[in-house]
């Protein structure tokens, strides 16, 4: 009996991974003609400065609606491309049209918006990655303090010289740089003192634990990102709990579908001219 369900479990697995490897396919397929035939769009996600409710950044993230396959989502897809050599054309496109969009934004006067894209390490680790944000901001005539690159632990910490070098020439130009999902990868505190950052986001699976957990951890981050000058963002605010331990443990920034889901280039517009999220009602201490 224990052989046979040995057995059939083997068989699942052969077959799961079979199944993986042609999505995998079919997703690389698709997603080499997505681009010519304009599949992807952006989404801009609000920043919400916790103290004032304020927002004045956000974060922009790809979306991609297929005519074969439907909604594919980034954590799916943006690992393909990286796998599949489609990531640079793809990460050119993204910065293309977040800066284009910026400079709009910015020409209908928001000149004090700033918003984040996220770099994957082969993008990161492209000779003339420096130049070409260099070229696209002078295209668009864009100040790099209008721009902040997110990088996770993993990008950074593969070669942490060649990362410091690259930091001080984002730095250079005056981007900021954001640790994204802090504290899933496999560093830990220590290597913020090494890391030439401006922001920590804070991961969402740290907010959400402190339910449980209580506030050490959060506490923890903030009080040392904060002991070496650095921002903290707290990722993944779902419930008013939530943005009020977070603000409680002065945290600088909120990003949750609580405040806003990934909106629309012209819903953040909106958002950006009225100031409304769902922190105004957290401000007016009227959130049920
Ligand atoms: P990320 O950079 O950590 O982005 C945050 C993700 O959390 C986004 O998922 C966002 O929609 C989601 N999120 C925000 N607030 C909440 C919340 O309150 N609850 C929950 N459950 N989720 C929330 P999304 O848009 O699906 O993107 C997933 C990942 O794909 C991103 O994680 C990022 O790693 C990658 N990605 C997205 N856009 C781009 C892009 O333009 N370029 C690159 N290279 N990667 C991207
Ligand atoms: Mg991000
Ligand atoms: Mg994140
Ligand atoms: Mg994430």
């Amino acid at each position: 009996e224990a052989k046979r369900r040995g057995r059939n479990t083997l068989q699942f697995y052969d077959q799961e991974l079979h199944r993986q490897a042609f999505e995998v396919q079919q997703i690389e397929l698709h997603l080499r003609e997505a681009l010519g035939r304009q599949e992807l769009s952006m989404l801009y996600q609000p920043l919400v400065t916790l103290s004032s409710g304020a927002v004045k950044s956000a974060e922009a993230l790809i979306r991609w609606d297929s005519p074969v396959l439907g909604a594919i989502s980034p954590a799916t897809f943006i690992p393909v491309a990286e796998q599949r050599g489609l990531i640079l054309s793809i990460g050119d496109w993204v910065i293309d049209t977040v800066f284009e969009q910026l400079s709009r934004w910015r020409a209908e006067g928001h000149l004090d918006l700033r918003i984040s894209v996220n770099v994957t390490p082969q993008q990161f680790e492209q000779d003339d990655f420096i130049e070409k944000l260099e070229a696209r901001l002078n295209r668009w005539s864009l100040p790099g303090e209008a721009i902040m690159i997110e990088l996770t632990e993993g990008t950074l910490l593969a070669d942490l010289e060649a990362s410091n070098t690259r930091l001080s020439q984002l730095r250079g130009l005056g981007i900021q740089v954001a640790l994204d999902d802090f504290g899933t990868g496999y560093s830990s505190l220590a290597y913020l003192r090494n890391l030439q950052v401006d922001v920590v986001k804070i991961d969402r699976s740290f907010i959400w634990a402190m339910h449980q957990d209580g506030p050490t951890f959060v506490q923890a981050i903030v009080h040392i990102a904060h002991h070496l000058g650095l921002r903290v963002v707290a990722e993944g605010i779902e419930t008013a709990e939530q943005a009020g331990a977070v603000e409680a443990l002065s945290c600088d920034l909120g990003q949750g579908y609580l405040f806003a889901r990934p909106l629309s280039a012209e819903q953040f517009g909106e958002a950006v001219r009225h100031q409304v999220t769902g922190l105004s009602r957290l401000n007016m201490g009227s959130v049920g």
